[in-house]
């Protein structure tokens, strides 16, 4: 009989970033060395710790920033122990023990316990208020905490601070950052740079107390206001400590492995103990610590390497760069940006565009650099400073960056040529370099639009657009456009949907039949394609002042119902939010037993569906709702649909808010509105979001302290979920910020695109600098919606009855007249 071998033992303590990725090394190394055991405190799967700030911001949830999930650990026969914190390290008998009793014996033990938030050593530090910002658990407390105070002090105006600022700003909290210095991000800012970061989070309503020393939390038995150094005092709900980070090295300080400031560590990632192993922000290697994942993975790639016997690679530590995951701000910082004596600083300021770029040279090799505004050649730079590359040839202008290198005899090739596949280029999404090239090369992508819908890559805070652009043109070379790739919006000329849009509002075009004339249509007439779309763009351009062309729309949209399969139409009637009456109820039911209707069902946006009508019946099956006051629900058009309700605070008792009410005032503001497509609308009353408000294109979520508003959501073939747009307090901003949304929408997507495609290829980050960061525009938004809504809001079922020529769309021909094939 033959027993199985046994495998070597290898645990992991820290189910965190840089733990996983050298275990995902070794897999990929040689999947069958280890029996893997992984200890990790949270209770959770692996999960991009990075991405924490974009949940905060709403713009992402857990699931989306999860790496590894159950199945992952199963499919790689790893025993995974979530929630469960090693409390010793029995070297003598090599095993480790944790919280809950659980016993695991190693062959080789990886330690990857990462860092602890810092934590000022002051009164009142440890008072319930007071919150780090480190891991998920962090996340929840915020965004509950959110939901019940209003005032927030963020202690600490490094990145991370920064991040939580910006993120409990757009969960509607009054945010102040306390700073000790005079800058910002001061170990990744100069002066400079670091005033316009202030200045556009100032913009963005963040305040800012420079130069000031926290010296006591106050509060009984909550944090109730900080006080400083002066005297001074201000009154907070809840205090974030962001004030640095200290490598978690007591465990192995316990189990009498060297440490100093971190778990001391050799060029292969070894301990002082060789059965051990260290990688990430617990380590220290060669005096320096790290708080970057970059330099974690490189580290995770060379441990990887020795734990499985093929140890050639050495870790000799790395250079680090910084960007900010704050949506509308480009930050880019790397290396030495200070300089002394024997450096030179090459810098470009153009204070009209908020832009300032900044290298130190010393000899003719970027030391390092700082970016704000502009900072799409930042990885060029940070590669060179890696690669010590001589830029004597091309120093006179290197800080115009890499498009225009082709003119001083540099080459033309981009520098995304040079990074390596697995190289990340949209840290929001985790897009790698590969992904992009694969998408670009197996489906054929030519603009940046289409490797943002296919990809995700630059869809979400924006600042790897120009990486992605260069990976883009260095993959598809000549065949490149950097701005949509021109595709006509049929074949009848070779105007673009945005073309076609721009030359009706620059040459007054107030018809079909002019705009066909003044871009000289190929076919005269047009087609079934371009025709409807024309009819659109006139209608969103010249509300009240253009001419409709009926032909020109889909049967539905002409005989306002819905063609059925058997040649019948649907007639959905509209209910306010929802609701209904006895009376209208009753209306229908008459509506239904007098023209014989034989199918009447509830839709699943909360309407009443008469289904079988007979196209000649339609006119008079309107007049009689009209009679009982209902109005067309516009359930065949590409218009606002429903508006779907909960039933909200007024019944509900989860319920926070009205949302029945809400959802009725949004209904008669946006009814009778004509968009690209069909656009449907929901108000939840609590997060419990019975009315499905997050698959929705314009989705209200009611909180403690008003309405999340969410954008882009659908459900159908390709469901997606919404992206989160902001948090407002009031109904009338609700308002305000729909009718703003669905303006921008009718002005900017394209003919038949849906919002969740359009929010994908423009951009979130786009809507947001319209809807979000200026006042001005978004009210420019809602001007022209009212204005356009004074024509939109007529009941087009009483326009037809009373239309003169009506009786011929609706007349069932007579055998006499029909023609004879
Ligand atoms: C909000 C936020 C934003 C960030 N943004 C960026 C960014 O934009 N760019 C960037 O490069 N980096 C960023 N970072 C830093 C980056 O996330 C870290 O550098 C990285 O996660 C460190 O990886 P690690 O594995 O060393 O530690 P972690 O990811 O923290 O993992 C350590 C894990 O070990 C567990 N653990 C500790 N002790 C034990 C024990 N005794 N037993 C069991 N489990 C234990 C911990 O609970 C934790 O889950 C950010 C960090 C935060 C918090
Ligand atoms: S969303 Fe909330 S308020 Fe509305 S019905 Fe559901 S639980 Fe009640």
């Amino acid at each position: 009989m033959t027993t199985k071998l046994e495998k070597p033992k290898l645990v992991l303590i820290g189910n965190g970033m840089a733990g996983v990725r050298t275990i995902e090394e070794v897999l990929k190394i040689n999947p069958d060395l280890f029996d893997i055991t992984i200890f990790g405190s949270e209770p959770h799967g692996n999960y991009n710790r990075i991405m924490l700030s974009p949940v905060l911001a709403g713009e992402k949830t857990i699931d989306e920033i999860l790496l590894n999930d159950d199945e992952w650990y199963a499919d790689n026969d790893i025993i995974l122990h979530k929630g469960k914190t090693v409390t010793k390290i029995d070297r003598t008998r090599n095993q480790v023990i944790a919280d809950d009793g659980s016993v695991a014996a190693y062959d080789r033990l990886l330690l990857a316990t990462g860092s602890d938030p810092f934590m000022l050593p002051i009164p009142g530090a440890n008072l319930p208020g007071v919150i780090t910002f480190r891991d998920i658990h962090d996340v929840d407390q915020m965004l509950a905490a959110s939901k019940k105070h209003r005032n927030a002090v963020v202690i600490g105006g490094g990145l991370l601070g920064l991040e939580a600022a910006k993120g409990l700003a757009i969960q509607g909290m009054q945010v102040t950052v306390i700073h000790l210095m005079d800058t910002l991000m001061e170990r990744q800012l100069d002066n400079t740079a670091g005033q316009l970061l202030q200045k556009s989070l100032e913009d963005q309503k963040l305040t800012f107390l420079m130069g000031a020393e926290t010296e006591a939390i106050l509060g009984d038995d909550h944090v109730t206001g900080v006080r400083f150094k002066d005297g001074s005092e201000i009154p907070v709900d809840i205090v974030v400590m962001a004030v640095g980070i200290k490598p978690n090295k007591s465990l192995a300080e316990k189990a009498g492995i060297h440490c100093e400031r971190g778990v001391v560590v050799s060029d292969t990632m070894q301990t002082y103990d060789p059965k051990i192993y260290a990688v990430g922000e617990c380590v220290q290697h060669r005096q320096s610590t790290y708080g970057l994942v970059a330099p974690l993975f490189e580290q995770g790639k060379i441990c990887a390497n020795h734990l499985v016997g093929k140890g050639s690679l050495r870790y000799l530590g790395s250079l680090t760069s910084t960007k900010l995951k704050v949506t509308g701000i480009d930050l880019f910082s790397a290396g030495d940006f200070v300089g002394d004596d024997d450096t030179e600083d090459i810098i470009f300021r153009d204070p009209g565009r908020s832009i300032y770029k900044k290298l130190v040279l010393k000899g003719d090799r970027i030391q390092g650099g700082v970016m704000y505004g502009d900072t799409v050649d930042g990885s060029w730079y940070f590669q060179m400073m890696q690669d010590e590359t001589d830029v004597s040839e091309f120093r006179d202008t290197l800080l115009f960056g890499k498009t225009h290198l082709g003119d001083s005899g540099y080459g033309s090739q981009s520098h995304a040529v040079d990074l390596e596949d697995s190289a990340e280029i949209c840290g929001c999404n985790g897009v790698c370099k590969g992904d992009i090239v694969q998408a670009i090369t197996a489906s054929n992508l030519f603009t940046l639009e289409d490797v943002r819908s296919h990809t995700k890559a630059s869809a979400s805070c924006g600042s790897c657009t120009g990486l992605v652009e260069q990976i883009l043109s260095s993959t598809v070379g000549g065949d490149y456009s950097s701005s949509p790739k021109k595709k006509s919006l049929c074949p009848c000329s070779d105007h673009t949907h945005d073309d076609i849009r721009r030359a009706i509002l620059e040459n007054e075009l107030k018809s079909i039949s002019a705009v066909l004339h003044f871009l000289k249509w190929r076919k005269t007439d047009g087609c079934a394609k371009c025709r409807p779309a024309l009819n659109y763009y006139l209608l969103c351009a010249w509300p009240g002042d253009y001419e409709d062309d009926g032909q020109s729309r889909f049967i539905n949209e002409r005989v306002h119902a819905n063609i059925q399969k058997d040649g019948t139409f649907s007639v959905i009637p509209r209910m306010w939010g929802g609701t209904t009456t006895p009376n209208e109820l009753r209306a229908i039911a008459n509506v239904a037993d007098k023209y014989k209707i034989p199918s009447v069902k509830v839709t699943g946006g909360q309407r009443i569906d008469l289904l079988g009508v007979n196209k000649e019946d339609l006119p008079a099956v309107w007049s009689d709702l009209n009679q009982a006051g209902m109005v067309s629900g516009h359930a065949y058009g590409k218009a606002l649909r429903t508006v779907k309700t909960c039933v909200g605070s007024e019944w509900c008792r989860f319920g926070v808010q009205d949302s029945t009410n809400l959802g009725i005032r949004l209904e008669k503001a946006l009814w009778g509105s004509w968009t690209p497509h069909k656009f449907k609308v929901a108000v939840s009353g609590c997060p419990r979001n019975c009315a499905e408000s997050t698959i929705k294109d314009f989705g209200v979520v009611a909180v403690d302290s008003g309405w999340e508003l969410h954008v882009g959501g659908n459900g159908g073939i390709k469901v997606r979920a919404t992206d989160f747009l902001c948090k407002v307090k009031t109904e009338d901003e609700v308002l305000e910020y729909a009718q703003a949304f669905i303006q921008l929408y009718r002005e900017d997507a394209h003919y038949l695109e849906r919002t969740a495609p359009w929010i994908e290829r423009v951009g979130l980050y786009s809507i947001k600098e319209q809807l979000i960061d200026s006042d001005d525009i978004r009210k420019s938004y809602v001007t022209r919606f009212l204005l356009s809504q004074k024509y939109a809001q007529t009941d087009p079922w009483k326009e037809q009855v009373t239309k003169m020529e009506f009786s011929r769309e609706y007349e069932t021909l007579k055998p006499e007249k029909q023609l004879v094939s």
